[in-house]
């Protein structure tokens, strides 16, 4: 209920009679009619609206897919490292860059300037929920003594080994996550039944000289060595890197992923077998840009071809990199791959709009995915919410967490959930959708579009 006005089953409709009769008793003048009208417009606060009240619970009633987290398992974090290891953390240079527990009176006085230079950002504000409905704090109001409480208590919860499970499946009521775990790119395997992996390839576009990596666990030659396989041409190259997303499929992995958007652009050209393997077998310092170009274009082109053979949907990262992944520069690729599903991250931020448009051009093998949008900007992402709405079949786009933790996950997911109950409810308020169909769109947003876009994670599901 608000402040200044009760809204009933319609929020328009009691608006526009609260005008009417404040305009029949009171003989404003038209310029004070505009004013109030502004006035009343000002209040009108969709959060505060009966239909996004309905909407939340809504799509807090059935079990969310979250296409998209780095959710790590193996630690205990305090709530340094649940700040350092947030986005908002970039923007915290009193954290030192180290993530192991610290004592909060160590950091605590250093931080309060940020802190509150960072108070309207979504990356700060997804954080809030996790404090408030899992610890029952207002982290907005914290002092050293009740920071150094909630650090006792983050630490004292992670003792229980049922927490994480506790946090993702029964608070955020999420039923699947797919885990982007780089560490160990080509064999991660979720320790829990909530999980499954996706393939990172990004080590992939780096396979002509062995030196190029200084991590086994990213390394094609050292995967070849204990596959037994021979990796001494660019073919065998190639049989490598099908072996590695044929084992990973099997061993439960439902997709592959792309990062490369933030090394360089994402316009892959369409290069011969015999241009590639120029670069194969040479150092980087023997190489030109040009040559080392072809060689990640083809293997771009060619996991665009893996990606079909082996049922894994391709996730790309897009925006958030500044031109190089504008995702408008994926189009002759995506023209080239048309039984390919390509999934587009992050909606593309800044450029919404264009990733809106990729989808009307390649109507059946392009996803928006969302994840990581209302953590960057709940604006931009309401926005984005709104517009794609307008352009592209309910059925397209999906939604993740993108976080390291879980508290981060559990933020993440109360922030989406409240961003899209706003979009939902305003064009409920508005007659143009009911609330059956705005449920049904919720639903496919938050669950069913990731079970149709992942064969495998809908296999693993309905098994
Ligand atoms: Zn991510």
């Amino acid at each position: 209920m608000c402040g200044c006005l009760r809204f009933g089953k319609s929020k328009v409709f009691n608006v526009i009679v609260s005008v009417m009769v404040i305009e029949a008793f009171s003989g404003f003048s038209l310029k004070g009619r505009v004013a109030f009208g502004q006035a009343v417009r000002m209040v009108v606060d969709t959060k505060r609206t009966d239909s996004f009240q309905r909407m939340r619970v809504h799509l807090n009633s059935f079990r969310a897919i979250d296409t998209h987290d780095h959710l790590e398992f193996d630690k205990v974090p305090g709530l340094y490292t649940l700040w350092r290891e947030s986005y908002f953390g970039t923007f915290i240079p009193e954290l030192a860059p180290k993530t192991e527990h610290v004592p909060v009176a160590t950091w605590w006085p250093k931080v309060q300037r940020s802190f509150a230079n960072g108070r309207t950002m979504s990356f700060y504000r997804y954080q809030l929920p996790a404090f408030k409905d899992l610890y029952g704090v207002d982290f907005n109001k914290m002092t050293l003594q009740s920071a150094e409480e909630l650090d006792r208590a983050i630490i004292a919860k992670y003792q229980d080994p049922n927490w994480i499970r506790h946090i993702v499946t029964e608070r955020a009521n999420i039923q699947m996550l797919v885990i982007d775990y780089d560490y160990t790119p080509y064999d991660y395997v979720c320790p829990y039944e909530f999980g499954c992996a996706v393939v990172r390839v990004n080590p992939l576009f780096r396979g002509f000289h062995p030196e190029e990596y200084n991590n086994d666990a990213e390394s094609p030659y050292n995967y070849a060595k204990r596959m037994e396989l021979p990796l001494k041409s660019f073919d065998d190259y190639c049989n490598v890197v099908d072996h590695i997303l044929q084992r990973a499929a099997t061993r439960g992995a439902v997709g592959l992923k792309s990062t490369m958007a933030y090394h360089r652009t994402l316009r892959y050209e369409q290069v011969t077998r015999e241009q590639a393997a120029e670069a194969f077998g040479k150092r980087r310092n023997e190489l030109t840009p040009a040559q080392i170009k072809a060689f990640e274009d083809f293997v771009f082109w060619r996991l665009c071809e893996l990606s079909v053979k082996h049922d894994l949907p391709f996730q790309v990262h897009t925006g958030v990199a500044l031109e190089r992944s504008n995702p408008l520069h994926l189009e002759n690729v995506i023209a080239g791959n048309p039984q390919t599903t390509f999934i587009l991250f992050h909606g593309g931020f800044p450029w919404i709009g264009e990733t809106g448009m990729m989808l009307m051009r390649f109507p059946k093998n392009v996803w928006i995915d969302s994840n990581w949008l209302p953590t960057v900007s709940y604006t931009v992402a309401k926005r984005a919410y709104h517009e794609w709405l307008d352009v592209v079949p309910s059925n397209r786009i999906m939604w993740g967490t993108d976080t390291l933790h879980a508290e981060g996950l559990y933020g993440a997911a109360v922030f989406t959930r409240e961003c899209l109950a706003e979009v939902l409810a305003e064009r409920i308020d508005r007659g143009e959708v009911s609330e059956e169909d705005a449920q049904r769109i919720g639903r496919q947003v938050l669950r069913e579009n990731a079970l149709e876009a992942f064969p495998r994670l809908r296999r693993r599901i309905h098994k």
